[in-house]
Formats: structure tokens, sequence, C-alpha cells
């Protein structure tokens, strides 16, 4: 497939890439299903998914098709024109997910910045707010993108020193603490509240049942709006098709993004009611590349895959299965595991130089790719698809690589 070593395309990104990451040494050529290969044709599960973007698995056929008929057909018209894509897609993301209407962007942080955007828009168009003082009230360890304004209001310093002057607007809340919570709501200024109703980046930190319910309740009490980030929660990944059905809670802004295209293609996208969507008007934002026809019919075949294949279930089922097998392995180094449908992680207590990065690197060695975030937090994220045998074969390779440890 390549004419270079794995060795060897590491060195060329080292020499011509920026060094903003830092990844496993693991150089992937292919992938299928729940399954990559590496450039000397090693075999390995994925446990990342991309940070769910992958959900439906690699190189989903049906997504695969979907992409390559478009691209023969039409690939771009900006929205200075219409497309035969643009209005069928939109129509099926607003019946798919519930809400009036769409907008279309690419990345998750572009649709993180839309919301904030179309929040503050609403903040002095419908609420009243006076100019230049709407808040928005953010959690502590969110991770809602790079941008910077986005970074302006993260608590990772990795994350934002040295990117200053920072954005103003953001107030930070603790999570999961809705006493705190309901007393930076009293404010007038409040325009809404931005959360993840887990935190991935963070370590899957999952709330107490009723925090999601608190806030929706919260907002609706104080006219805020409920702005829902479920870029890595979202499309089945936790059990259900949106974290925040676990607790019946409907946002008034969901963010979607990673795997609306099954990491096929950048797709992201805003939702919103007419009451919210229509503060925006022409001119006002937009993105070249937004709503593209390619990124139209991908997303629509990614979300009939999810649909059809059951995935949400699927995720339940083997998320269960998945921490079973993981709090069978006693070992010293395996402190926790926690975990939603499939995002699930365990931490990590580090001992004899031994920590999340030597075991995700040992783990890579036994064939299951994974990384930490956070220090210790290994989080355990496989494509929607895999199958029980899968996970019991997974499962028997965590377990032959702690008793390695
Ligand atoms: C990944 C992520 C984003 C940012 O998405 P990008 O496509 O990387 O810009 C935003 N919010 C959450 C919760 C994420 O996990």
């Amino acid at each position: 497939m390549t004419e270079y070593s794995s060795s060897e395309l590491m060195e060329l990104e080292h020499k011509y890439g920026a060094h903003n990451y830092h990844p496993l040494p693991v150089v992937l050529d292919k992938g299928k299903g729940a399954k990559v290969w590496d450039v000397e044709g090693r075999e390995y599960f994925d446990f990342l998914s991309a940070y769910s973007a992958v959900n439906q698995g690699h190189c989903h056929p049906k997504i695969i098709q979907a992409m390559t008929e478009q691209a023969e057909r039409l690939t771009l018209t900006s929205r200075a024109f219409h497309s035969s894509a643009l209005g069928v897609f939109e129509k099926y993301m607003a019946e798919y997910f519930g809400f009036d209407k769409v907008l279309a962007m690419n990345t998750g942080a572009e649709a993180v910045e839309t919301a904030i955007k179309l929040c503050r828009k609403w903040a002095y168009q419908k609420k009243g707010i006076e100019p230049h003082k709407a808040r928005i009230l953010v959690c502590d360890g969110n991770f809602h993108g790079r941008t910077t304004t986005i970074i302006s209001f993260s608590n990772d310093e990795e994350a934002r020193a040295d990117y200053g002057p920072y954005t103003p607007g953001f107030t930070h809340v603790p999570y999961n603490d809705l006493a705190a919570m309901e007393e930076a709501m009293q404010a007038p200024d409040i325009a809404g509240v931005l959360v993840e109703p887990i935190q991935g980046e963070a370590g899957v930190i999952i709330p107490d049942d009723g925090f999601l319910k608190g806030i929706r309740e919260l907002c609706t009490k104080h006219n805020a709006l409920m702005l829902a980030d479920e870029v890595q929660t979202g499309i089945a990944r936790t059990g259900k098709l949106l974290a925040v059905n676990h607790e019946n809670v409907r946002p008034d802004v969901l963010i979607l993004g990673k795997a609306v295209s099954g990491g096929v293609y950048p797709v992201s996208a805003v939702l919103a009611d007419d009451d919210i969507m229509l503060c925006i008007k022409p001119g006002q934002h937009g993105s070249t590349y937004g709503g593209n026809p390619m990124a139209c019919q991908v997303a629509m075949a990614a979300l009939d895959v999810v649909r059809d294949e059951q995935l949400a279930e699927n995720a339940e089922i083997q998320g269960a299965a998945l921490r079973a097998g993981l709090r069978e392995i006693p070992h010293p180094l395996l402190k926790t595991v926690r975990g939603r449908g499939l995002l699930n992680a365990i931490d990590i207590e580090p001992a004899n130089g031994i920590d999340g990065w030597q075991v995700c690197l040992k783990l890579a060695e036994n064939g299951l790719l994974a990384k930490p975030t956070h220090e210790h937090t290994i989080r355990f994220s496989p494509p929607l698809v895999i199958s029980s045998e899968e996970v019991q074969e997974c499962i028997g390779i965590l377990k032959k690589t702690f008793a390695e440890l």
C-alpha cells in the first residue's frame, strides 16, 4: 500500500508536520468495522473510534457508497446557490432529531461556535439582555473544541496558555453541581448554559442522575437556553441516540458533530426550533463547505446506519458486557471502571513507572488501540458495530495485558 515503513512515516510527520499532537507510535493504513491495520499489516481493535466519530465502524460500505456516488455528481456549490441535496438533508435532520431547523457546519468546534452565536443573538433579540452583556454559563473541566473563543473558557492550561486575550462573556460553574448552577442562574444577564451530558475529554465524567434535568428546569425557569454539546456523546454512543435522552431532556440547542458522518467526512450541525434559529438572518453566519452536497449525503447515510443497525441498542448491550469484563480484572493498576453504553473509561493507579501511557503502549502491542486522556484515565470507546464475540476477544486482550504488567 505504501513504500514507507511505520518508522519512516513517523519520521516524516515529525520532520514536516507541526508538533501539535503526541500520537501513540502506530501508523494506520486500513480500517473495517471495529478493526484497523497498520502499515506492516498488524491488526488492532480501535478502542478510540477517532474520539467517537467512527461510531458506525471504519469504512462502512453504505456511507462510502453515498459519498462516492455524490463525489461523481456534485461536491460543492457554496451556499451562494441551492443544491439538490441540502433541503433533503435538512428535512431528514429536523425529523430525525425532532427540531424545526438545522444549521450545517463542518467541525465540532464550528458547531459550538454557531451555538454560542445563536445563543447571543437570541439573548439580545428575544430575552432583551443589554448589548454586549450576555453571559453563557459553562462547566469546569469542559471540552468544546479548539477555537480562540472556545479555549477562552477552557480550564485546561495546556489548551489555553499564551493564546490570550480571551473572549469574555463566559462564567464557570462546577460540573455536576446543581446548587451552584441555580445560584449562577439568578443573574439577569444569563443567555444560556453550555453543557456536555457526559464530559468525554475530561475523562468520561458522568454526572448524577437529575443534573441534566435540573439544568433544563433552571433554563426554562430563568428564560435561558440549554445548549447541549453532544459532539462526542451523541449518535448512539452512550446507548441512546442522544445522551440527554437518558434523562428525557430536550435541549433548546443541540450541537452535533463527529459521528454525524461516521468518520467519513467532516459534518457538524446545530439544531433548534424556529423561535431561536431564525434569530440568525441571511449574511450573519455561514461556512463555505457547511451543508455541501457530499456532507449531506454522507450524513444521511451515516444516520440511516445508526437506525437500521440499531447501534444505540448494541452500544447498550456491548457496553455492559465490556464493563463486566473489565471489573473481572483484579489488578492494582486498575483503579476504577465506569461508562455509559460504549463510552467507557478506566482510571490507572500509576505504580513502578507504569502509567496510562505505558498501559496503552502494552495494549497496542497486544492488538488494542486506546489513548490516555487527562493523565491516568484511558477511554474505551470502540465503534458501535462491535459484536459480542469481538468484545469478548477484547476483554481477553485486556486481561492478558494487565497480567503482563
Ligand atoms: C471533539 C469535540 C468537540 C470539537 O470537535 P472538532 O470536530 O474536533 O472541532 C466539541 N465538543 C465535544 C464534546 C467534543 O468531544
